[in-house]
C-alpha cells in the first residue's frame, strides 16, 4: 500500500499545508468540469479517493479475489488475511479494545439499523424511551421511529439551539428512568456543530442509559477513540473517510453485542446449522451474513492506513483554517445567511443567499466547475428547525485548499449577479 512519504509528511505538518502532494495522491481532482478545473467541496456527502486505495482495490480483485473464511486454497487464505487485516487496522483507527468489537456494515445507516434492531430485540418494551436529537440525519431518525412503532416505545429529541448547538439542559431534563438508548451525531452534516459527545455520554452514562454515537461526519475530521469516550456504539462509513462506498464500521462493547440476537441470518454467522438447531458463530462474524464486501473492507483498510498519516493536528488546523476563511469571506457578500454558527465546528458550511433557491445556486456554481450540495441534506428537522427548504453546502477534506475557497466566493460572485 501506498503511504505518504517524508517529504510529504513533513509539508502537510505546515501551518496552512494541503499541498500539491497530496492532490496528486487523488487523481479524480485534476479534471475539467464545464471547461474549469474542478473544485470539489461535497466532501460531506462523499470524499474523493487517494491512489492508495484505488491500487488497494485493484491488487485485491488482480491478484487476490476470492470468498473468505471457508476457502483452504492460497487466494482464499489471501483474501481472508486481506480483510482481517483491515479489521485490525479499523480497531487500531478507533481505539476499540477488540478487533471483535469491530463489525463490518454496509456503512453508518446499516449500523444504526443493527443496533436498533438490537435494542427492539432485547431491551425495548411498551413506554420505553430512546433520545435522539433534532440535529440528526435521516439514518439516525428513521430507525428508531420504526423501532417506536414496532415496540411501542416513545421517540425523545433533544432540541437544537438557534446556534446551531444542542441544548443540553433539555437533554438532561429528557432524560428519564424510561432511557433506554441516546443515539446522537458526533458532528452534524446539515451545520458543522461538533457535539460535546465525550459529556452527553457522561450523563447518559450516569442515569445507566447505553448510547451510541453517529461518527458518519466525524472520523475524517476530528480524532475517535471509542474507549476514551466511552461510547457503547460507533458508527460510521468508509466513504466519508476516502474509502470506498458500500463498507461501513459498527463498533459495539463487546457486552452490548454478545446480548444482541443476530440482525440477519445466513452463511459467515453460523458454526453450526441443523433443523433442530443453529449455532451463531462468534463475534464479530454473529452479524456479518453472507458474503461480505471483501474489497470494499480493504479498500477502507488502505484508506485508514493512509489516512493516519495525516491524522495529526495540522489537519484539523487546516480544516479549521479553510473553514474560518470560507465564512470570513461569505460574511462579506450580502444576502449571505450562514446557518449554524456553533463554537466547535468543522469542515461544514450550510448557507443561504437571499432571492436564489439552494438547487439553482448550486447549479450554477456547478457551471464554474464548483460542486457543492444543495437541499436537505437529509436533515429536514435541521432545516424546519432554521426555517429554511434547503441549504447550500460546502463541506471540506484534506485536499481542498485556500484557493477553493478563493473560487467558490468568485463562483457564487458571478452566480449573484447572473441572477440579478
Ligand atoms: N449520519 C450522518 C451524520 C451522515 O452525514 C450520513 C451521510 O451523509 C449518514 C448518517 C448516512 O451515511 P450512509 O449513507 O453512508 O449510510
Amino acid at each position: 500500500q501506498q503511504q505518504p512519504s517524508d517529504s510529504q509528511s513533513t509539508v502537510i505538518s505546515g501551518r496552512h499545508c494541503l499541498t500539491d502532494e497530496v492532490r496528486h495522491q487523488f487523481p479524480i481532482l485534476h479534471q475539467q468540469v464545464h471547461g474549469q478545473p474542478l473544485v470539489y467541496l461535497d466532501n460531506a456527502a462523499t470524499t474523493q479517493k487517494p491512489n492508495a486505495v484505488l491500487q488497494a482495490l485493484d491488487h485485491y480483485y488482480r491478484c487476490d479475489n476470492a470468498n473468505v473464511h471457508r476457502g483452504v486454497h492460497a487466494l482464499s487464505e489471501r483474501a481472508t488475511w486481506a480483510m482481517e487485516s483491515a479489521r485490525d487496522t479499523i480497531q487500531q483507527f478507533i481505539n476499540a479494545a477488540s478487533r471483535e468489537e469491530v463489525v463490518f456494515v454496509r456503512g453508518t445507516t446499516e449500523g444504526i439499523n443493527l443496533v436498533a434492531h438490537g435494542v427492539a430485540e432485547s431491551i425495548l418494551q411498551p413506554g420505553d424511551e430512546i433520545v435522539i436529537s433534532a440535529m440528526e440525519h435521516h439514518s439516525n431518525i428513521v430507525p428508531w421511529q420504526l423501532v417506536c412503532q414496532r415496540t411501542q416505545a416513545v421517540l425523545k429529541v433533544i432540541p437544537i439551539l438557534p446556534s446551531g448547538e444542542l441544548d443540553l439542559e433539555a437533554y438532561q431534563q429528557l432524560l428519564s428512568e424510561r432511557s433506554r438508548l441516546v443515539a446522537i451525531s458526533h458532528i452534524s452534516n446539515a451545520l458543522g456543530t461538533i457535539n460535546p459527545v465525550a459529556k452527553i455520554i457522561s450523563i447518559a452514562h450516569d442515569h445507566g442509559i447505553p448510547v451510541l454515537v453517529d461518527g458518519a461526519q466525524a472520523v475524517a475530521h476530528t480524532p475517535v477513540d471509542v474507549q476514551a469516550l466511552d461510547c457503547d456504539f460507533y458508527v460510521f462509513s468508509g466513504h466519508k473517510v476516502y474509502g470506498p462506498t458500500g463498507i461501513g464500521v459498527l463498533y459495539g462493547k463487546q457486552v452490548w453485542l454478545d446480548r444482541f440476537p443476530p440482525y440477519q441470518g445466513g452463511g459467515e454467522m453460523i458454526r453450526r446449522v441443523s433443523f433442530d438447531h443453529t449455532e451463531f458463530n462468534t463475534l464479530p462474524y454473529k452479524f456479518e451474513a453472507g458474503t461480505p464486501a471483501i474489497a470494499e473492507a480493504v479498500g477502507l483498510g488502505a484508506a485508514l492506513q493512509w489516512f493516519s498519516h495525516y491524522r495529526q493536528h495540522s489537519l484539523w488546523e487546516h480544516e479549521a483554517t479553510l473553514l474560518y476563511q470560507l465564512q470570513a469571506q461569505l460574511k462579506t457578500l450580502s444576502g449571505v445567511t450562514i446557518i449554524g454558527n456553533a463554537k466547535e465546528k468543522t469542515a461544514v458550511c450550510s448557507f443561504t443567499v437571499a432571492g436564489i433557491h439552494p438547487h439553482d445556486l448550486g447549479t450554477l456554481l456547478d457551471h464554474c466547475g464548483i460542486a457543492v450540495r444543495a437541499g436537505h441534506h437529509c436533515a429536514m428537522p435541521v432545516m424546519d428547525f432554521f426555517n429554511v427548504p434547503a441549504t447550500v453546502r460546502a463541506s471540506l477534506a484534506i485536499y481542498n485548499t485556500t484557493e477553493d475557497i478563493a473560487r467558490l466566493i468568485k463562483g457564487l460572485e458571478q452566480s449573484m449577479e447572473f441572477w440579478q
